[in-house]
């Protein structure tokens, strides 16, 4: 199950618009690679294409070396679990993951023995023979999981496998991944729009928008390294304040943030997450700012500051810090970059 999978420069176009451009893309053997982004951003098309469901119109998917193009889907040794889950209602539990061994020419009998080893690595084994379209929707994706598995398929691709579910369920689903690929170790392309579910499952990331990958990296390294004030957006980070770099200096109404070195002086945006921020003493740090705003949110609380006397909200910065912080809207406080130097992107 653990094979390398490449995109060549995948083009994808449905009249005259494209929807993807010039895809590239490496997963390497046993990685999960997660594909985020939005609704619409071509996540099912590359997948699709990657299952030989569908063509590029221009590129290629390599597997282990081999160029599939022209391959078909059945014998591309790729399985694809979609958000629904697709079982034969007719069928038992079993049988349903006995299927494509049966249509193989396996013996009913050797089919379901091999059927059981994933309906037990899927924690199913109890209700093999209940019909499956007696399942709760968790079940009914755990047997579509357990499906692709017993085809011993070179790649898993997942396609939002998990987004109907609650979130309890979600994460139960979660923890099951995890035995899946202690076990198995299969080479997995996970489509999401849920950053969480991306860098909880993944090992790196690879940001689509509207046909384009902005960056594929670490999930580290997605958080705390965007390449651009988008994938900033989209991997949850609240803070892009305008400003000017010179000497690796980010210098902005809230104050001087030292960034990563290699970029050009000029303008730039300061993206250092809210996370690595922390709330000190007014006179503490390089900064000192008003507190404009306090939300909780449960766990957490999201603090917004601003540069004394300031009137652009586009200077102001939001802190996430556990807990509640015990301090009110107006006051000053100082600010601290935790355990990272800022980061600065200039688009
Ligand atoms: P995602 O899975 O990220 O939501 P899709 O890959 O399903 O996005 O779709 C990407 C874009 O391609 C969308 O604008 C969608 O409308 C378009 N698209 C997908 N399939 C077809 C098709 N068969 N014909 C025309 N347009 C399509
Ligand atoms: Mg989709």
């Amino acid at each position: 199950m653990s094979s390398r999978l490449e995109f060549n420069t995948i083009s994808r176009s449905y009249g005259d618009t494209e929807v993807l451009h010039q895809i590239s893309l490496t997963v390497q053997p046993s990685r999960c690679v997660a594909l985020l982004g939005a609704s619409g951003s071509g996540k099912s098309t590359l997948l699709r294409i990657a299952a030989g469901l569908d063509e590029p119109s221009s590129g290629e998917v390599v597997v282990d070396g081999e160029n599939l193009d022209g391959v078909p889907s059945e014998q591309r040794g790729v399985a694809l679990v979609f958000q629904k889950p697709l079982l034969f209602p007719h069928l038992s539990v079993v049988d349903n993951v006995a299927f494509s061994a049966r249509m193989a020419g396996q013996s009913r009998k050797v089919a379901r023995d091999h059927a059981m080893a994933y309906l037990k690595l899927v924690k199913l084994a109890d209700l093999a023979q209940r019909s499956s379209g007696r399942l709760s929707g968790g079940q009914e994706q755990r047997v579509a999981l357990a499906r692709a598995l017993a085809r011993n398929p070179r790649i898993l691709l997942l396609d939002e496998p998990f987004s109907s579910l609650d979130s309890r369920l979600r994460d139960e689903m979660y923890s099951l991944m995890d035995d899946i690929r202690a076990e198995l170790a299969p080479t997995i392309v996970l489509v999401t729009h849920d950053r969480r579910e991306a860098s909880v499952l993944a090992d790196s990331i690879a940001v689509l928008d509207s046909g384009r990958i902005l960056q594929h990296g670490p999930v580290a390294q997605l958080h705390y390294q965007p390449a651009t004030l988008s994938v900033n957006r989209i991997l949850g980070g609240l803070n892009a304040v305008p400003g000017n770099l010179a000497d690796g200096v980010h210098h902005s109404a809230l104050g001087r943030f030292p960034v990563q070195p290699g970029l050009r002086d000029g303008p730039a945006f300061l993206t250092v997450r809210q996370e690595a921020i922390r709330i000190i003493g007014p006179a503490d740090g390089p900064a000192t700012v008003t507190v404009t705003g306090i939300k909780s949110l449960g766990a957490h609380t999201l603090v917004h500051v601003a540069s004394l006397g300031s009137r652009s909200s586009a200077e102001t910065l939001t802190v996430e810090v556990p807990g509640d912080p015990g301090i009110r809207i107006g006051q000053h406080v100082g600010l601290q970059l935790v355990n990272t130097t800022g980061w600065a992107v200039t688009q």
